[in-house]
C-alpha cells in the first residue's frame, strides 16, 4: 500500500469529485452501478500529477475513456508548490494547484475521469489487469503508472505549518523566490549539495546543515561545496524547529555533540534528504533499479506488456513538471499504438466506467 499518511500534511484542493464513479448518484447518461462492481476501461492511469494528467488528455483524446485514479495527494507534488514559473505557456507564472487543476479540467473535458482514491493492490499477471482502489476493482487492458515520487520531510509540526511560506523542498521550483535572502538547506546527499550550489544563484547566503561530519554526496560536488564562498557548512546539527509565525524566520539547530541549540536566522528553508519514489502497490510486479525507482524497459514500456511507466515514479534525474508531462504524454501513446497493434478480439471491453 502507498503511505497514507502524505508527508505534505494538511493542504488540500477540491477538484471535486465524479459523483457516478465514487458511487454516487447516478446521471442520466450513466446508468446506476453496484458501488463496489469493478469498473472496467481500455485505460487506466494510476497517478494525478502532470504525468498521470498529460497521459488521460492524450489518452481521452484517443477515444480510450481513461480512468484515472488520482492517488492520496490529487495532483501530485505541485499543489504543495506556490508558484511555479518554469511550466512554459505561463510567462506570468501560476500557483501550482491552479496548474493541476488546469491539467484536470482538460483531461475531463476529453472525457477522462478522475477519482480521488488510492491504489491498494494490483494484479498484473493477465490481462485485463486489475487494480483495487478504495474497495473498488478496476480493469484495463493497459495500465500506466504515474504514482509520482514524495518527497521526504523532516517531520516536524513547525516545518509542515510554514511549507509553502518558506519551507520547500524543491530549489529548482522555489529558489527564485529568495534572492539576496538567506537561506538554509539541510540534507548531506547530493541532492543538497546541488540545492545548496543551485541556491547560490538566488540567495545572499546558503547554510548547508548536515547531521554528520562526512557528507554522503559525491567527492566532486563536495568539493565544490566546500570551496563556494556563499556556502556555509554547518556539521554535526539536526534541526529541531523551523522559526516564524507566517513565514521561516530561521532554524533552530542542536549540535549532534553537545545538545546545545542555536538559533540561525534564515528566510527559507529546503529540505533535501531524499525522494521516495511510490511504487509499493508494484513491488511484485514491477523492475526497480538500485535506488528503489521503476524501470522502463523501452519507451515507456514497463516489463509486462500493456504496462507503461511516466514520471517520477521512474525519473530521479529531472523530476520536473514539464519532463513528467512530456513522459505521460509518450506513455499514452505507446499504449494506444499498443492497443490498437493487438487483434481486436483480444482487444477484449470497452470503456463500461461508472
Ligand atoms: P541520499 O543520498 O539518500 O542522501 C540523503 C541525505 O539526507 C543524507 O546525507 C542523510 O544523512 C540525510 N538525511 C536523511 N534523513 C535525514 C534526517 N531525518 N535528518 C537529517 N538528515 C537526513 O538522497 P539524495 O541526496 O536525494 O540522493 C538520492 C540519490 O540520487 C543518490 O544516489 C544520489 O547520488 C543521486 N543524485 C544524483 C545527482 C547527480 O548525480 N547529479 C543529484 C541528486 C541526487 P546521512 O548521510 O547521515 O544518512
Amino acid at each position: 500500500m502507498l503511505d497514507t499518511t502524505s508527508p505534505f500534511g494538511g493542504f488540500a484542493i477540491d477538484f471535486g469529485t465524479d459523483a457516478a464513479l465514487v458511487g454516487g448518484p447516478a446521471t442520466a447518461a450513466v446508468p446506476a452501478v453496484d458501488d463496489q462492481a469493478p469498473r472496467s476501461t481500455q485505460v487506466l492511469i494510476l497517478g494525478s500529477g502532470p504525468a498521470g494528467l498529460t497521459a488521460a488528455i492524450y489518452a481521452a483524446r484517443a477515444d480510450l475513456a481513461p480512468i484515472v485514479l488520482g492517488g492520496y495527494q490529487p495532483g501530485g507534488q505541485l499543489t504543495i508548490t506556490s508558484e511555479v514559473e518554469n511550466y512554459p505557456g505561463f510567462p506570468e507564472g501560476i500557483q501550482g494547484p491552479e496548474l493541476m487543476a488546469r491539467f484536470r479540467a482538460q483531461a475531463e473535458r476529453f472525457g477522462a475521469r478522475v477519482v480521488d482514491v488510492e491504489v491498494e493492490r494490483v494484479e498484473f499477471s493477465n490481462r485485463p489487469f486489475r487494480v483495487w482502489a478504495a474497495g473498488v476493482e478496476y480493469r484495463a487492458q493497459a495500465v500506466i503508472v504515474a504514482t509520482g515520487a514524495s518527497a521526504i520531510w523532516l517531520g516536524l509540526a513547525s516545518e509542515e505549518r510554514l511549507r509553502g511560506h518558506g519551507v520547500s523542498a524543491c530549489a529548482t521550483c522555489d529558489g527564485f523566490f529568495f534572492r539576496d535572502k538567506a537561506v538554509a538547506v539541510v540534507g548531506g546527499g547530493d541532492t543538497a549539495l546541488e540545492e545548496a550550489l543551485y541556491l547560490t544563484r538566488f540567495a545572499s547566503k546558503v547554510h548547508l546543515l548536515h547531521r554528520r561530519a562526512e557528507f554522503r554526496a559525491s567527492r566532486i560536488m563536495q568539493a565544490r561545496v566546500e570551496s563556494h564562498p556563499g556556502i556555509e557548512i554547518h556539521r554535526g546539527v539536526t534541526v529541531d524547529e523551523v522559526l516564524g509565525g507566517e513565514s521561516v524566520t530561521g532554524v533552530r539547530l542542536r549540535s549532534v555533540a553537545t545538545g546545545e541549540t542555536r538559533d540561525l536566522p534564515v528566510q527559507g528553508f529546503f529540505v533535501a534528504i531524499g525522494h521516495r519514489p511510490n511504487t509499493a502497490p508494484f513491488e511484485k510486479w514491477l523492475a526497480k533499479d538500485e535506488k528503489g525507482y521503476l524501470v522502463v524497459e523501452h519507451e515507456t514500456h514497463a516489463r509486462i506488456e500493456g504496462v507503461f511507466i511516466a514520471g517520477d515514479v521512474h525519473d530521479h534525474r529531472y523530476r520536473q513538471a514539464v519532463t513528467a508531462a512530456g513522459d505521460g504524454c509518450r506513455a499514452a501513446i505507446d499504449a494506444e499504438r499498443w492497443l490498437d497493434a493487438r487483434e481486436p478480439a483480444e482487444a477484449g471491453t470497452t470503456a463500461t466506467a461508472g
